[in-house]
């Protein structure tokens, strides 16, 4: 028997250095590491120890005797990542990439490294994560700086209620909120209640993890209809987000429309399709209004074909292998059946091939998700109200329609800025023309990837800190007091509240 990984993995390669037979990949360094929706045991050489599973934050690793329900294939998914990779029939019985690299140690400072005072702005993963980095490497006193009143970015407040496993990965980065070296400032905003400025000069250095917060328009006319939402909006209403009222969406109509095809667009189309009663983590007004929920069908519209479908196999298997709700694919245009017949094994939209078609779909007691590709939204209709969505000339009734077609970043005023990538200007997480300023996460790199790819991103980023410091660049001009100099705008601000 094997252990294998399973949907919740967020790629945060914790399990890699914890297996004593390298046999999880791909693994940090090695060409696919970063590329794939998850890590796989290779069941051929996993000793069946366990280590992996003890370690990993989000509860994903399970024997492969234990993997039940829409986990059950997950031992296959493993098994399948190793034979899509088998050795050349001259190496036949030689298990690829076993062998341990060199022992490296990456953050080796130098005798008397200053003890630094960073402020680190953003309490998701990828500002936790930094956090993590620094006070584990460093003797650096941190400063976290959040403009919500409760800390974990979009582990709390975008990761599905339904991920319960995911989520926990909340407490592992609470852990360091009660950390001796570490201080919370909650409800202070940058740009609002302190200035770039302000931080810049009461710390050693400030490391920048505020997210892409932003939903991209679709840029048709009837966008700025009431009932046309932001995923943003969505996904903050059934996480409880602080600034979402109770009341942000409208249930009220047969019909909603969510256009995108990734993950995002699924955990929307997923919640709102869902039995309300297995949804155990939402808030109690929003579990009323699931309850009282008049909606039938969620239609899923993707620009392009199946086989370009951006959500992973895992968050498509999660939600086709649920029996509260039905799943039917939109043949409208002949192609879409085309595509998902000649996609390979490997590829997600094999798993579509059990999918009926809407046209041979009978009628359902439960609600249904239709996915619909090859559609691009042409306006959104209505006077005062969305009404309906006009896709290759048909209108589609709706009263509600979600945009989640991808997140950008927002500028921080201070800050340099891409408008054309929504990201900060860097090089390796150093702001450029900013000495001692750095940026990680989302805003460095765009909203792209898991929480797991966090993880690297950070080590990025400090590991630049940390070169900056031993350099001498960070820390000289630092004041006699540090702990009281920085926590002086930051109190300011706090008090201002
Ligand atoms: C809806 C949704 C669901 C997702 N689900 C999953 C999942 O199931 N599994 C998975 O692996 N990945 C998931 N992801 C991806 C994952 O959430 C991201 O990789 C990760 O959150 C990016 O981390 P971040 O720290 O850069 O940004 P964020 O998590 O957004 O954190 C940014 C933080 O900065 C704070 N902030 C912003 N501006 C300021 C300011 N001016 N001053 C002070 N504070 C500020 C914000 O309040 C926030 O706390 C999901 C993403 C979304 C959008
Ligand atoms: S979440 Fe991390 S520790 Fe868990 S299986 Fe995935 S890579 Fe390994
Ligand atoms: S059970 Fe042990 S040997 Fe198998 S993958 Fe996990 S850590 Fe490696």
């Amino acid at each position: 028997m094997s252990f294998a990984i399973t949907q919740s993995c967020c790629v945060d390669a914790s399990c890699v250095s914890a297996c004593p037979v390298n046999c999880i990949h791909p693994a940090p360094g090695e060409p696919d590491f970063g590329t794939t929706d998850m890590l796989y045991v290779d069941p051929r050489a996993c000793i069946d120890c366990g280590a992996c599973a003890e370690v990993c934050p989000v509860d994903a690793v399970f024997p492969v005797e234990n993997l039940v329900g829409p986990l059950r294939e997950y031992a296959e998914v493993n098994a399948q990542y190793y034979a899509d990779r088998e050795a050349p029939a001259a190496l036949a019985g030689t298990p690829l990439f076993h062998a341990w690299d060199p022992v490296r140690f990456d953050r080796v400072l130098p005798a008397g490294f200053p003890q630094l005072e960073v402020a680190v702005v953003g309490s998701g993963p990828a500002g936790m994560y930094a956090v993590e980095d620094l006070l584990l490497h460093t003797t650096a006193r941190v400063t976290i700086v959040d403009r919500l009143a409760v800390a974990g970015g979009l582990v709390r407040f975008g990761v599905a209620p339904d991920h319960a496993s995911t989520k926990q990965i909340g407490e592992h980065f609470g852990r360091y909120l009660d950390h001796h070296r570490v201080r919370t400032r909650l409800g202070v905003e940058v740009g609002r209640d302190v200035t770039v400025e302000d931080l810049a000069r009461d710390h050693d250095a400030v490391v920048y993890a505020v997210g892409a917060a932003q939903s991209r328009d679709l840029g048709v006319p009837g966008e700025q209809l009431p009932g046309n939402l932001a995923s943003t909006t969505v996904v903050g209403w059934y996480n409880g987000h602080p600034e979402i009222p109770d009341d942000a969406v409208d249930l009220s109509a047969g019909r909603a429309v969510i256009v995108g095809t990734g993950n995002v667009a699924l955990d929307i189309a997923r919640i709102l399709a869902a039995d309300p009663d297995t949804l155990t983590a939402v808030a109690a007004p929003v579990l009323a209004a699931l309850r009282a929920s008049r909606l039938r069908e969620v239609v899923l519209l993707g620009r392009r074909g199946p086989r370009e479908a951006a959500w992973t196999r895992g968050e498509l298997l999660g939600l086709l292998r649920r029996d509260d709700l039905e799943v039917v694919v939109d043949d409208h245009d002949p192609r879409i059946a085309d595509e998902i017949a000649a996609a390979g094994p490997a590829e997600t939209a094999s798993l579509l091939r059990d999918v009926p078609l809407l046209s041979q779909a009978g009628g359902t007691s439960r609600r249904r998700v239709v996915l619909r590709f090859l559609s691009t939204p042409e306006a959104v209709l209505g006077d005062d109200h969305v009404t309906g969505v006009r896709v290759g000339g048909v209108d589609l009734d709706a009263r509600l329609v979600v945009r989640a077609i991808g997140h950008r970043g927002r500028p921080v005023p201070g800050l340099p800025f891409d408008e054309a990538t929504g990201t900060v200007p860097h090089v390796e997480g150093r702001v450029e023309d900013r000495p001692g300023t750095y940026v990680v996460g989302w805003i460095k790199r765009g909203a792209a990837g898991g929480i797991g790819a966090n993880r690297a991103d950070a080590a990025e980023t400090v590991g630049s800190l940390i070169a900056d410091g031993a350099a001498g660049l960070l820390g000289p001009g630092a004041p006699r007091n540090p702990v009281r100099r920085a926590a002086r705008s930051l109190a300011r601000a706090t008090r201002r509240r």
